[in-house]
């Protein structure tokens, strides 16, 4: 691994601004600037810029949005664009999370085109890919992952693909307080870590952090960082609580 571990905090549809200015106040109390990690905010839209604003003296914390349209821009009401999101200074953006494939019918086709325009727009794009419990019973999760990653990477030139943050999420994990073992997290980090190896050599797959994430907390959040291959955390429910979440990144 030749990157920091990268600790993500998924907010979901939890904390507006008043509540993110809260988190942020005891959060960075209890927080000093760690140069051996990066930290990566998700907020909902409509609080990235409280999140960013708070974190103007902390630049070695970033802040994403949890997605984007696949269109660059145009008729299309409730969405968010590429543009937009880095316009208000975010740096990283999160492409197909489970819920976004689960609950709003996202496709492969859909996070293709979402990861090229996040790319060409000079964010980083943070794919999820996960297999659901179904999938997992049949034997099926290296290839749902595998071809989740090749479509994430269709559009993608080497060096953009080399540039990418990838997050594997089994489905099943993700809000159920079950989590992967350190050895079924590790099992599957080396698939991904193979299929980028075959598209970019390994040098460059050895340099894209592979985070694991579902029903992560400050109890499990130590082993699992210290599994073989996984480079990272990305953590939905134990990052709402600013508590919680400084004693999972000094994890
Ligand atoms: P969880 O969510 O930690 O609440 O399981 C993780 C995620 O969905 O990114």
């Amino acid at each position: 691994m030749h990157h920091k571990p990268v600790i993500a905090a998924n907010w979901k549809l939890n904390h507006g601004p008043t509540d993110a200015k809260a988190f942020l106040q005891r959060f960075l109390a209890q927080a000093p600037k760690m140069n051996d990690r990066t930290l990566v905010f998700f907020p909902s839209a409509i609080t990235v810029t409280t999140v960013v604003d708070g974190l103007r003296e902390r630049p070695d914390i970033w802040v994403g949005v949890q997605n984007v349209h696949s269109e660059a821009q145009g008729a299309f009401t409730g969405e968010n664009s590429v543009l937009m999101a880095r316009d208000v200074g975010a740096r990283v953006v999160l492409v197909g999370h489970s819920e976004r494939r689960h609950v709003f019918g996202e496709t492969d086709e859909m996070t293709t085109k979402k990861m090229a325009l996040i790319c060409q727009a000079r964010l980083v794009p943070m794919l999820c890919v996960g297999e659901t419990l179904e999938e997992r019973e049949a034997g099926a999760t290296a290839s749902v992952v595998e071809r989740q990653l090749t479509a994430g990477l269709a559009e993608l030139d080497d060096s953009q693909a080399a540039g990418i943050m990838l997050a594997y999420e089994p489905v099943w994990a993700i809000g159920t307080g079950r989590t992967a073992t350190p050895e079924d997290a590790s099992a599957i980090h080396s698939v991904l870590r193979a299929a980028l190896g075959s598209r970019l050599g390994e040098k460059a797959a050895a340099g894209v952090p592979i985070l694991y994430g579902g029903s992560v907390n400050r109890g499990n959040a130590a082993t699992l960082l210290s599994a073989a291959d996984v480079d990272g955390l990305l953590v939905g429910g134990a990052s709402l609580d600013a508590d919680s979440w400084a004693s999972i990144v000094r994890s």
